[in-house]
This record gives C-alpha cells, sequence and structure tokens, in this order.
C-alpha cells in the first residue's frame, strides 16, 4: 500500500506522512504535514468513509499540498497540512475516536493545527479539544464564509480593473452560481456596488429569498452557463468548468469561491484562447483561511482581519500583471509565487 509514497513526498515536498492506528476505539486515521517552512502546518481534518486506504492518503496529500500553497499565497505564516479519520461519519464516530485522534494531533507539539472538514462537526472538535489545544473552529471563532464572501467580491474588482481598467462593478452583471453562506454574502457585497445579479441555486427556497431582497434575476442551474454576463461566479461545487460547459460561457471574467473550478490544465489554456480571465480559486477564496489564521493567533478584531482579506485585491492585481508580463497563464503564476514563499523552486 505504502509503495511510492517516499518518492511522491520526495518529489512534492512532503515532510511527514503519519499513519494511526489505536486499536482501542478502532481509530485509523493519517495526517499529512506537507510543509513547515511558513510556519506551523495548519488544515482540516475530515472523516470519509473512502473506498481504500490508498484513495485516502491520495487524498490526504492533495489537499495537504493545496493548504501550504493557499497560505503560502496569502502570505500567511503558516504551511500546509491535512488530516483524515477513515470511518463513516453517519455511524463510526464515538467520543474516544475523536479523543484518541485528539492525542495524536498533540504529540505533534504545534507542527499541526487542524480544524473542521467534511464529515466533522462542532461536538467532534470539541472532543478533540479536551485533549489538545492545537485544534481551532468551532463558535468560539465564529463562521469563515463572510470574509470569503468579502475576499472574492474584493478580487473581482481586481478582475474588473485588469479586463475593463477599472475596479468598478457598478452596472456589470455578475452571474453568481451557489447562494448559500459565501454566494449570498459575495451577492450583497455586489449589489451595494451596482452589479446586476443573476443568481442560480439547487435550492429554490434561497434563490426566492435572494432573489426578493436584492432583486436579482433567478435562473435555472442549467442556464447559469449561457447567461449574457461580465462574470461568471461559481460560488458552489468544482468541475463546474468543462468541456461541456465551456461553449455556453459569454463572461469575459471568471472569480468565484469554489475550488477546483477546473480540473484540466487544458482548460485554463481555453479559457484564455477564449478571452476569458480566470482567478485562481486557492488566491480569491482566502479569506476564509486568513481569518481562520488571525483567530489563531488570538484577533478578535473583525475589522482589522477585513483589512487583511482586502489584499486579495492588490495580490491578484499584481499576479494578473505578472501573468501578463510573462505570458503565463494566471493559474500558473499563482502557483509559482506559492512555490517561491515554500522555498520549493
Ligand atoms: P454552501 O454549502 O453554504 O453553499 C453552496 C450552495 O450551492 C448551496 O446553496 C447549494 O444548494 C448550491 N449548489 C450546489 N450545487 C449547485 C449547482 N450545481 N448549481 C447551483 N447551486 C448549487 O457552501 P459555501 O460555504 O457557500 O461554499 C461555496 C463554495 O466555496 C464551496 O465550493 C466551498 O468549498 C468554497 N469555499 C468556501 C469557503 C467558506 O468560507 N465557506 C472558503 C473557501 C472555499
Amino acid at each position: 500500500m505504502m509503495s511510492g509514497y517516499l518518492s511522491k513526498m520526495e518529489e512534492q515536498g512532503f515532510e511527514e506522512l503519519i499513519l494511526i492506528h489505536e486499536s482501542s476505539c478502532g481509530l485509523k486515521a493519517a495526517i499529512a504535514i506537507h510543509s513547515t517552512v511558513l510556519g506551523p502546518a495548519l488544515g482540516g481534518t475530515r472523516m470519509w468513509f473512502y473506498g481504500s486506504e490508498a484513495e485516502a492518503i491520495d487524498d490526504l496529500m492533495h489537499l495537504a499540498r493545496g493548504m501550504s500553497y493557499k497560505s503560502a499565497a496569502a502570505e500567511l505564516p503558516v504551511g500546509g497540512g491535512k488530516g483524515v479519520i477513515i470511518g463513516d461519519p453517519n455511524k463510526d464516530k464515538c467520543r474516544e475516536l475523536f479523543q484518541s485522534y485528539g492525542h495524536c494531533v498533540n504529540k505533534l507539539n504545534g507542527r499541526f493545527y487542524t480544524g473542521k472538514d467534511m464529515g466533522l462537526d462542532e461536538d467532534d472538535l470539541t472532543c478533540m479539544h479536551e485533549v489538545t489545544d492545537y485544534v481551532i473552529g468551532g463558535e468560539s471563532i465564529g463562521s469563515p464564509s463572510p470574509f470569503t464572501a468579502y475576499g472574492v467580491w474584493k478580487g473581482i474588482r481586481a478582475c474588473a480593473e485588469e479586463v475593463y481598467g477599472s475596479p468598478s462593478l457598478e452596472g456589470k452583471i455578475v452571474a453568481v452560481q451557489g447562494v448559500g453562506s459565501v454566494g449570498e454574502l459575495l451577492c450583497q457585497h455586489l449589489a451595494e456596488e451596482g452589479a446586476s445579479l443573476v443568481i442560480s441555486d439547487l435550492d429554490q427556497g434561497r434563490v426566492e429569498e435572494i432573489k426578493a431582497k436584492l432583486g436579482a434575476k433567478a435562473v435555472s442551474p442549467d442556464d447559469i452557463y449561457s447567461q449574457d454576463c461580465d462574470i461568471f461566479s461559481p460560488c458552489a461545487a468544482g468541475g463546474v468548468v468543462n468541456e461541456q460547459t465551456l461553449p455556453l460561457l459569454k463572461c469575459d471574467i471568471i472569480a468565484g469561491a469554489a475550488n477546483n473550478v477546473y480540473k484540466t490544465e487544458g482548460m485554463a489554456k481555453a479559457l484564455q484562447e477564449r478571452g476569458i480571465l480566470y482567478a485562481p480559486d486557492y488566491v480569491i477564496n482566502a479569506g476564509g483561511l486568513i481569518f481562520v489564521e488571525m483567530r489563531r493567533q488570538g484577533s478578535t478584531d473583525d475589522e482589522m482581519i477585513k483589512k487583511e482579506v482586502a489584499r486579495i485585491e492588490e495580490r491578484l492585481k499584481k499576479l494578473f500583471q505578472r501573468a501578463r508580463e510573462e505570458q503565463l497563464l494566471p493559474g500558473v503564476v499563482a502557483d509559482i509565487i506559492a512555490e517561491e514563499r515554500l522555498q520549493l523552486r
């Protein structure tokens, strides 16, 4: 099972891959620490019933490395890590399991700070917190979503400046896919700035609510791609820009909160060929991470956190400038900037 993992660690610059087994409570888990070059590794723990152990470790390593890049791109003094607990979140949870996992996190002595990811809830974090201080999150810190939305709004302004020569979104048409906790707040910022909104969501109740509140035009989930708009803002799932949707797009800019908006480098190139500017996902959606890190450092001053999140606008402007000058895709430049900070280049 472990064949090839040390080579992969070497190739991708991983520091540690820790496998955990505790027979008394049946805990099977793993923690990956990709980088601590910039500070302790920070990343959530997810609980998932993976098809195989290899699938779990591959997912873990992919996510941990992604956290390093995201933190580095956001200029935060933390590195990247991630944890997985292998099990069914609907069947296999118990207090002993999370305490046992918490003990393992504690043994890393602050090299790894974790929080909530898919499959975990506040109660699970509380169990971990009973045995380790290296857990962040829960009700005490509040929701990162408003800060993610704020950063995405600022990032969209940087895109507008690059494409239209002005950051103003007044009169621009923005198609927002998914009006959940981030999408709704993003719509509010956009509406306040005078943008016209087109929205879609699988949840018709949310669509009706936001349509009434912000005067948005509502379209079906399938029709969001073909809207005549200036900006398409994916705030639901990943993989939404693909062979099927690409020919439908009429926007100049794609900039939203969703992770992995496209899956292949070929798609990034295709967007560029169609003259569509893409804001790299992990740069524009880092507001929530910046919030979590500043809370970890003890900040309770939300205005100060917002100021830090607002720097996403300047950061993206510089990234687009470098992409233009070096004739590279924005996603490639984002990776280069992160790798330079992580001393991987
Ligand atoms: P959320 O679950 O609160 O909202 C997602 C919304 O998208 C839901 O209302 C859902 O009904 C809708 N949706 C799902 N599939 C859809 C589809 N095909 N078409 C239209 N609507 C669809 O999630 P969120 O916290 O708002 O996060 C949105 C995205 O941003 C996710 O991809 C998430 O990974 C990413 N993200 C979120 C944060 C954060 O701070 N919450 C940070 C970084 C990245």
